[in-house]
């Protein structure tokens, strides 16, 4: 079984690590655009929590994204894109790439 980006329509729960990237690298955009200003939050907050469903394979790369949602719900800090994009490449390490996000910490 895979998940819903390969086509298949069985089951919408299987952990995959592109959907994990693909909902974390929208939320750095999206969280980037709060920052300027643009009303984008809960969209934000929606997507990590689909990095969050998509990572249950791996339960140290799920709580780190849960911990980064709940911190930026409560706090509006922006989770430390850095460390969780180092724990994705570990998992799979042809998707290295450098982080543009150069900081990972502000408070929003
Ligand atoms: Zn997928």
């Amino acid at each position: 079984m895979g998940c819903s980006c390969k086509g298949n329509t069985l089951s919408t729960r299987t952990s995959c690590l592109e959907c994990v990237e693909k909902h974390v690298g929208a939320a750095t955009v999206l969280i980037g655009e709060v920052l300027n200003g643009y009303p984008y939050r809960l969209l934000a907050i929606g997507h990590l929590h689909e990095a969050e469903e998509e990572s249950d394979t791996w339960p140290a790369l799920r709580m780190v994204i849960r911990q980064a949602r709940v911190r930026y719900q409560n706090n509006n800090t922006a989770p430390n894109w850095k460390r969780i994009h180092e724990m994705i490449v570990n998992i799979d390490p042809s998707r290295h790439g450098e982080v543009i996000m150069t900081r990972p910490d502000y408070l929003i």
